[in-house]
């Protein structure tokens, strides 16, 4: 796996700190509003990191933080009358339904600030020892920046940044102009303060990263984990702070490697038709299904910034419907057989270098036109030769045969087609020239083994040939949407329900009633109502079908 180091500004081999085990620290939202579109941005570019590296065979631990207590929540605070945890636990909830709507899975440990008091009392105590903090006379503690001599390394900013100073409030008391603040002390009045030997007070923004990734990670004595992830905004301060902070406490650096996802504007800023000039995901979620709102978010590289644009939104739903359309094929339902295909290696192969999105959906578009053209090429009895090879040689020998005869079969089965269709120039052949006991020769004399001669004798008509090939083709489309849905998180609804997005449940409970009209009519014989109440849907653009589980519709 290649990752995108932004410290180091550049791809690098992933090596984790300990063999096969993958730990993941994200900075989460502060919980004082409804989550924005670069929350959904974030969450989904670790998202697909997290699934890519168990994908690939890690052991991975996602921790994922709430800030529940800050400037912006206390003045929420004074401003509604409610309590902190009335108010915060309200934003976590939100967030994580909008996620769960997003497909984001959730990460394996989600600290909250007020609950980690402890872990960040003793962090900053380990600073003021090692005098890398200092304790100011209203009880404020900052950090002392000029005691890390690798102050700097993380953003590369060096210079005084005037933005960073004016984040903390101005004391005189401070050693240097970068020095910022690990705990404030209450200043009385309606303040929310927790007690700690310096002062009571609160923890500052930065220190609480660095001391959930200590509480709930153990590092290797040289890094405490692997991956450190955000926003490209974080970088500077808060990811600079965060890694002083750690190492001058630790004595080793925070982590082994840094990403950062690019930021989301909405149609260069402009208005927008829909969302207004809303960047809430809530307003995005009431006119888009989270579903392609994620497919969305995704088809940009993530370090990308991203330009949320209505018209580039409806463009790429047409490669999500195709993957649907293709979806509603009939499909058998088999099993994934551990899911080891081609299509999770080649998936993998685009996303194993540094999360190369666009590469895997080309891929992917790529593999529904061909089902597509299986598909077709079926009706007029032809068959595409990857899938049918695969037909022959697992259907009839796989089970009998050791690895080494498996692979020296596969190779034979190629020869044999190279051999006798080597003037094809597409990759479809018709049944009909399809000769079994040709085919069953060719093995005969070119295999070193002997396979099971019964078996074998028992050569299949044409006709049984195409449905078992058929079953092949339907399980090939399972597992590649299958893989799919595990890998990047869509492709997983019923393909139906899918292209119902967007009708209202008042519609829905019109369609509902007009269709169980029609199955009355039909049930009496009476084609003529059944069709009027058929022509009375397309007219309100739905379309049904009749299916074995009864009749569907979806929107036109
Ligand atoms: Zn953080």
């Amino acid at each position: 796996m290649q990752l995108y180091d932004s410290v180091k500004k550049a791809k690098v081999p992933f090596e984790p700190i300990k063999e096969k085990e993958v730990s993941i620290y994200v900075c989460g939202p502060t919980v004082y509003d409804d989550a924005h579109l670069g929350h959904a941005r974030s969450a989904l570019a670790f998202d697909l990191l997290s699934r890519t590296l168990k994908a690939l065979g890690y052991r991975v631990t996602l921790c994922k933080n709430f800030t529940d207590i800050d400037d912006k929540i206390i003045k929420k605070v004074e401003e509604t009358g409610k309590s902190l945890e009335e108010i915060t636990q309200y934003y976590i909830e939100r967030y994580l339904e909008e996620m769960d709507r997003l497909g984001v899975q959730r990460a394996d440990i989600e600290p909250k600030a007020t609950e980690s008091i402890d872990a960040i009392e003793q962090m900053i105590e380990r600073l003021i020892d090692k005098d890398c903090a200092y304790v100011v006379s209203n009880g404020d503690v900052y950090f002392d920046t000029s005691k890390d001599p690798h102050y700097g390394e993380i953003s590369h900013k060096v210079h005084d940044d005037e933005e960073n100073q004016s984040r903390v409030v101005h004391n005189s008391e401070k050693r240097n102009p970068k020095d910022f603040a690990l705990w404030k002390a209450c200043k009385g009045g309606e303040d929310i303060c927790f007690d700690a030997p310096f002062s009571k007070g609160r923890p500052g923004w930065h220190i609480e990263c660095s001391a959930m990734i200590e509480k709930h990670f153990e590092g290797n004595g040289t890094y405490s984990i692997d991956i450190h992830g955000g926003g490209a905004d974080l970088l500077f301060p808060h990811h600079e702070n965060e890694a002083a902070q750690s190492r001058c406490a630790t004595g080793h650096e925070l982590a082994k490697y840094w990403m950062h996802n690019g930021f989301v504007q909405i149609d260069g800023e402009k208005m927008s038709k829909s969302l207004g000039n809303s960047f809430f995901l809530k307003d995005a979620l009431k006119v888009y299904d989270g579903e392609v709102l994620r497919y969305y978010l995704n088809s940009v590289h993530y370090r990308n910034d991203f330009n949320f644009n209505e018209e580039d939104l409806l463009l790429i739903k047409q490669r999500l419907d195709k993957l649907y359309r293709l979806k509603k094929y009939p499909i058998t339902k088999k099993h994934y057989a551990g899911l080891n295909s081609r299509y999770k290696t080649l998936i993998l192969s685009a996303m194993r270098e540094d999360l190369n999105i666009s590469k895997a959906l080309s891929y992917i578009d790529k593999e529904i036109q061909t089902f597509n053209f299986a598909i077709n090429a079926l009706q007029e009895k032809k068959v595409n030769i990857d899938i049918f090879k695969k037909t022959l040689y697992k259907i009839y020998f796989i089970n009998y045969l050791t690895k080494t005869e498996r692979n020296q079969l596969k190779k034979i089965v190629d020869e044999y087609f190279i051999s006798n269709y080597k003037n094809l120039n597409n990759d479809y052949i018709s049944i009909k020239d399809f000769n079994y006991n040709d085919f069953i020769s060719f093995l005969y004399n070119t295999l070193d083994f002997s396979i099971n001669l019964q078996r074998l004798y028992q050569q299949p008509k044409q006709k049984n040939l195409l449905i078992v090939y058929r079953e092949k083709l339907e399980y090939e489309i399972n597992t590649f949407i299958k893989i799919i849905d595990i890998l990047l998180g869509f492709g997983g609804k019923e393909p139906y329900s899918y292209f119902q997005i967007g009708v209202d449940e008042d519609l829905k409970s019109q369609i509902e009633e007009k269709l169980q009209k029609r199955a009355n009519a039909k049930a009496a014989k009476d084609f003529a109502t059944s069709d009027a109440i058929r022509d009375e849907l397309t007219d309100m653009g739905i379309a049904i079908m009749d299916t074995p589980e009864g009749t569907v519709w979806e929107k036109i």
